[in-house]
Formats: C-alpha cells, structure tokens, sequence
C-alpha cells in the first residue's frame, strides 16, 4: 500500500475511524523526523505487529528549552516519508506547529493543557538540565495518542527516561494501549543513532564512541561486582574521550527511575555528554 502524508489532525482521525471500523489495529510512531535507521527500526517493528501503522513527524515547540536547537533542528520530510515506505507506514503526520497547538497560542502551560510526569521522574538525569521538557513531551504524546488512537505505540530505549516516563503515564492515566520498547540501534562504532549526531564535526564524530565504550566499560566492571559509584565514575572518565563533557553518569531503577544505593547488573545505566556542543544520550538497558 501507498504511503499517505497528512499534515491535519482531521485527515488522520478519518483515516483512523475508517481503520477502526475495520476493526484494524493501529500502530504509533512518534517521532522528530530527521528519520534513519534508529526509527526505520521502530517503523518495522510496528509493521509487523499491527495492521496499520502512522508515524507522526513533528518537531515538538513546547519540549525544547529557549537556548535548544528548535530551530536547526534536522528537517527533511520528503526522505522521511521516502524511508517510512520502506518500512511499510501507511500514514506519516507531519502537522505544522499550528495545526497542534493553534495559531498564536503563547506554549505555555498558561495557556495550554499540560501532562505533567511526576517530579519524581523528572528532578534527574535529562530532566534536571531540560526543565519542562518531559511535560512538552508527555503532552505532545498524548496529543497523539488522542488523535491516531493506537492499539500499540513504539517508543526507542535510546531515550530511556522518556520511555520510563511514557509507560507511567500510560498507567497512572489509564490509557487503553500499549507501549512497545525497541532497542537502541547502534552505528558500527557503538555510538547509538541519532539525528543530532549530524551536528557532529569529522573530528567530533570519531571520538564520540567513547561514549558507548565507557558504559560497556562500566557495565563489565559491575558485572564483576564493583559497586562502588566513584570508581565506576573514574572508569567511565578514564574510557571518555578528554574533549567530551560528562553530564551525568547514573545507575537507576527501571520501574521508577530512582537513583540505586547500591550498584548492580539490575540498574539502567545512563549517560549525558557535551562533546562539540552537541549533547548526546546513550545508556544500556539491563537484560531480561
Ligand atoms: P526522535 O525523533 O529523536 O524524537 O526519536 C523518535 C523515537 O525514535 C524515540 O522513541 C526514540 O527513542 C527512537 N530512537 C531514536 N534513535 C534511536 C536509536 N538509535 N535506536 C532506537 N530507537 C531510537
């Protein structure tokens, strides 16, 4: 089947009615667009598992800060739509700024509803240097939920804390889906895909994956029982590339995002450098 590419809300909730009367499941795709193989994986995923899948491409005004990249952020909709075939997509919603939030609206939670996560799961991690970020995104997420009514929407633990975020509010709101996680999709190198990692010089872009090889470093030094917060920290720095920044390093619960006491094979571990300017995230995930 063809992909179609809406960019209003109503052509894809007539599109869904349609599909729901069919009694089709739908899958969801949120992303910022800029797509590569990191999404073309979410993409497929979806496609195996639902009769129909949207993917939303929209860079989200309300969950970037006043000096974030809003503005330069990638935007290149006509290979989105071009790779979302590909992967079999049905539908890409790319909606204007306006068709989400409506014209002249100021982005504040002054003016618009917002969905806030518990501070719990925002006073760390991302959430401490991006404040009101998680509520752009929890807000915006449920926009799109509301409009393309999932059965199953496919979230990336590339951006771990958002996708821990994500499923409490699906549960704290009682909402009638599904979150599916995907894995993080990694360059031949290590550093995890991202769009941001177009930002990156030549020279920049060879040294970022130190950034994987320092959590691998410190994931081997847990597993033979190290638990110990600076020593893991110093083996992290000590793998780092010296020109990258680190932001945080931190081993938490994946059921709440609390930070461990004690450090073990059961914690997600996260990351957050500036390396070039560029921040970049990357974590591992515990198995099983
Ligand atoms: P973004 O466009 O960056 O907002 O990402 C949209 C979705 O794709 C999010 O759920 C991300 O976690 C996911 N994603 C981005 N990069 C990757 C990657 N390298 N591997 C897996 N999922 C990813």
């Amino acid at each position: 089947m063809e992909t179609v590419l809406y960019h209003t809300i109503s052509e894809v909730k007539e599109k869904v009615r349609e599909w729901k009367r069919a009694g089709l499941t739908i899958g969801l795709v949120p992303t910022m667009g800029a797509l590569h193989i990191g999404h073309a994986s979410l993409m497929k995923a979806a496609r195996e598992k639902c009769d129909r899948v949207v993917a939303s491409v929209f860079v989200n005004p309300i969950q970037f800060g006043p000096n974030e990249d809003f503005d330069k952020y990638p935007r290149t909709l006509e290979a989105d739509v071009k790779l979302a075939g590909e992967c079999g997509v049905d539908v890409v919603f790319a909606p204007s700024p306006k068709e989400m939030y409506g014209e002249g609206i100021k982005l504040s939670n002054d003016l618009l509803t917002y969905v806030c996560p518990p501070f719990d799961y925002v006073d760390k991690l991302c959430g401490k240097s991006r404040p009101g970020h998680f509520d752009g995104v929890c807000t915006v997420v449920n926009k799109l939920f509301n409009i393309a009514s999932p059965d199953f929407a496919f979230f990336g633990e590339k951006d771990a804390q958002q996708l821990i975020i994500i499923k409490k509010m699906v549960k704290d709101l009682n909402m009638n889906l599904e979150i599916v996680p995907c894995p993080i999709v990694r360059e031949e190198d290590g550093l995890a895909v991202s769009s941001r990692n177009t930002y990156l010089s030549a020279e920049a872009r060879k040294k970022a994956p130190t950034v994987y090889k320092a959590l691998c470093e410190v994931r081997n030094l847990i597993s033979k029982g190290v638990d110990n917060r600076e020593i893991l920290l110093d083996s992290a720095l000590n793998v780092l590339d010296k020109d990258i920044e680190l932001e945080y390093l931190e081993f938490v619960n994946i059921s709440d995002l609390s930070i461990s006491s004690k450090v073990t094979l059961k914690n997600l571990i996260v990351i957050a450098v500036k390396l070039d300017g560029v921040r970049l995230i990357d974590n591992i995930f515990p198995k099983g």
